[in-house]
């Protein structure tokens, strides 16, 4: 255990924050757990913010988990800085940081794994064979370890959300799920531990992601329902853009993430594109 700030427990070891867990949950405290992948940036600490509201012990997890990388993606170039983050989280408030490493959470290669069914089969899923069984089998395994009563997600991660959302249903893990709007950056740009990659002109291109989605959402707010007017409206933005290539733009219902021919509110945008060699994915609302 190790301790950077007057309130922060760190742990590396799963029984030992059980037993801390342990001990809480017998003076009644209740749990919130923010699970991240670390390079924390200001979307993750208003998760934070939210846990601290919702539960009396807020604990983030950092792990940049292996299964949820397919072959070729950034696992090993994904950033990692421990340090700096256990000082975010702390500054923050977390209570209890929960950072394993790969052999602490996967000492063998998992062969019981958590399916995705079709939600996690289209868009991200598609582009990512795998992503989201890699994703549900760490989230399913961080709340058994935590067994938390709230846990906070980001809407910027908005098939996540689904997904996660569909497990805790389907399996019915005694968790409510919360979700946090996406916090952006000035120019519109949604935070990611990945637009660090970004170079100045990279940069150009990505913020025509956000634009898209935008326009869409104005498109949909100016009386056009029909999805393909307003997919083609946010294509136009994105085609203004050099060296950005589109992998999907669509209108979708956000629960199941089938695409629909007609939007109505509550409805969602999405979209992930490709610039230099990074991906990027954002979407909207429709209010
Ligand atoms: P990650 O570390 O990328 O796995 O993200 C951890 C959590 O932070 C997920 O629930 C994300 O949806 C959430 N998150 C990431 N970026 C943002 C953002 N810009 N705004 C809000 N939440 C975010």
């Amino acid at each position: 255990m190790t301790s950077t700030a007057s309130r922060l427990r760190g742990f590396t070891s799963i029984s030992d924050l059980r037993t801390a867990l342990a001990a809480a949950r017998s003076k009644r405290k209740s749990v919130a757990l923010v699970p991240t992948m670390g390079a924390l940036h200001e979307g993750h600490l208003r998760l934070i913010d939210r846990a601290r509201e919702a539960a009396d012990i807020v604990v983030m997890s950092i792990f940049v988990n292996p299964l949820q990388f397919g072959a070729g993606e950034d696992f090993s170039k994904y950033p990692r800085d421990l340090a700096a983050d256990t000082q975010l989280a702390a500054d923050r408030g977390v209570d209890i940081l929960f950072a394993p490493d790969r052999k602490e959470m996967y000492p063998e290669e998992p062969l019981i794994t958590v399916h995705s069914g079709h939600i996690g089969e289209v868009w991200e899923g598609e582009s990512r064979p795998g992503h989201f069984e890699g994703v549900l089998t760490v989230v399913a395994k961080l709340f058994n370890i935590v067994e938390p009563d709230t846990a906070v997600f980001g809407q910027k991660d908005l098939q996540q959300l689904a997904v996660v959302r569909a497990m805790v249903r389907d399996l019915a893990f005694p968790i409510e799920i919360i979700a946090e709007p996406t916090v952006r950056d000035e120019d519109g740009l949604a935070l990611s531990s990945r637009n660090r990659y970004l170079s100045p002109e990279d940069r150009a291109a990505a913020r025509t992601l956000p634009r898209a989605l935008s326009t869409m959402l104005e498109r949909f707010n100016t009386g056009t329902p029909a999805a393909a007017a307003i997919e083609s409206a946010g294509r136009d933005v994105l085609d203004t853009a050099k060296n950005l290539t589109c992998d999907y733009l669509a209108v979708i219902d956000p629960v199941n993430f089938q695409s629909v021919e007609t939007a109505v509110a509550g409805c969602a945008a999405i979209g992930a594109v490709r610039v230099g060699k990074t991906r990027l994915i954002d979407n909207i609302i429709f209010t």
